[in-house]
């Protein structure tokens, strides 16, 4: 096996407050997830958080919370996971995709402001890599035409934008703790947000929509309960919110070591004429859960294929993020969308390769990328160019 895209850091003070969790009396829902929010909360900025048992619950919440329904528009964009646009379809909803920036890979406002229709009622914004967007811009935008703002910030918690941390920038900012992200539950998301009203929606929605939880009732000593609205049962157990709250802790030092790996890899791939890295705008800090290279098609002959199959070949376990979400199968034969939708979104995914990022990469592991990336890309810079952009074909 090379050396993985992302992976988690485990310790044992993790370790430990698992095992505590698994000997108190409450396995879900009890004093360890209540902690796990506060504390959530208090990080990013924002008066209220709902836990759930993974991000795409998060966003499914969330577009539940803003009453999201059938008819209803949401726009998106195609640069992210399938669970971002999937969510807006559970609640009956429509994607609509608009592209993103060719530097950053980032929703473009512009294209946002030309999707928008009487239909429309939210927008999504998706920290692509770990980098916030242009929420200055989107919440313009949102005020103007009365839609919700809604931050996928799967990618980007620990990160910033003009000192306002990533929470505190969007109506719903939604996080996941799968193990490849900033910090792990194994499983788990979270929804963050100022709206009181929201986050009680949120609460009722993955616990069945029922408006009390069992800890509540033990507490009251009271068994009467009522279901209010149709919900879901989206709830992280307790054993996974003990390990969150213990993780929590560490992401302010695992996303400075994220941003020394990065500076070293700008630094190493600065010069080279076949690949660059994507631009950070200087307003932000960047959370780097992704380390996005992105081949330059006019002085690369190799194809992403090409330079894929390399570095796996060197150990270097590069991966794609991502296919344009109306690419899939899916998407295609249900709402019909075919490819020229969002040329920019559409170019950049045939050009981007992640490379590994992660804290507990380690001194050795870094130096192999980097050569591995280097010699790689020198190898194919040593091939005359070929006049016209004309590629090397690949099967
Ligand atoms: C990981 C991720 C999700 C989904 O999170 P899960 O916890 O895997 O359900 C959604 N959006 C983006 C951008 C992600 O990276």
């Amino acid at each position: 096996m090379g050396i993985p895209y992302g992976r988690h850091s485990i310790d044992e003070i993790d370790i430990r407050v698992v095992i505590e969790a698994l000997r108190s009396d409450w396995l879900t829902t009890g004093p360890q997830l209540e902690a796990f929010e506060q504390a959530v909360a208090v990080f990013t900025g924002t008066a209220h958080a709902v836990a759930v048992n993974n991000g795409t619950a998060a966003l499914h919440a969330a577009m539940h919370a803003v009453g999201i329904g059938p008819g209803d528009e949401v726009i998106v964009p195609p640069m992210t996971f399938a669970g971002t646009a999937n969510a807006v379809i559970m609640q009956g909803g429509r994607p609509v995709f608009a592209d993103v920036e060719r530097d950053t890979l980032l929703i473009s406002p512009d294209a946002v402001k030309d999707r928008i229709t009487p239909r429309t009622k939210a927008i999504v914004a998706v920290d692509y890599a770990g980098q916030p967007c242009d929420y200055e811009q989107l919440r313009l935008i949102a005020a103007r035409h009365g839609l919700a703002l809604i931050a996928d910030a799967c990618h980007s918690l620990g990160g910033s934008e003009r000192g306002q941390p990533v929470g505190s920038l969007a109506d719903l900012t939604v996080f996941s703790f799968h193990p490849v992200k900033a910090m792990t539950t194994g499983e788990g998301g979270m929804i963050v947000t100022n709206d009181a009203q929201l986050a009680t929606r949120m609460r009722r929605f993955r616990n069945h929509g029922i408006t009390t939880d069992h800890r509540q009732r033990t507490e009251q000593g009271t068994w009467y309960y009522e279901m209010i609205d149709l919900g879901w049962n989206y709830r992280l157990s307790d054993i996974q919110a003990a390990l969150g709250l213990s993780q929590l802790r560490k992401v302010p030092e695992w996303i400075r070591r994220r941003q020394i790996i990065a500076s070293r890899y700008d630094e190493a791939f600065s010069g080279l004429g076949a690949a660059k890295p994507l631009s950070c705008r200087p307003e932000v800090s960047h959370a780097y859960h992704l380390y996005v290279l992105r081949l330059d098609r006019d002085s690369c002959p190799a194809s992403r294929c090409e330079v894929f199959a390399s570095l796996r070949r060197m150990g270097v376990d590069v991966q794609v993020h991502y296919i344009p979400v109306y690419f899939h199968p899916y998407y295609r034969s249900q709402f019909g969308f075919r490819p020229g939708l969002c040329p920019v979104t559409e170019e950049a995914y045939q050009d981007v390769l992640s490379l590994p990022m992660f804290p507990a990469l380690t001194e050795q592991q870094i130096q192999h990328v980097i050569t591995s990336v280097q010699q790689t890309l020198g190898a194919f810079d040593a091939v005359p160019a070929l006049s016209g952009g004309t590629r090397i074909a690949t099967p």
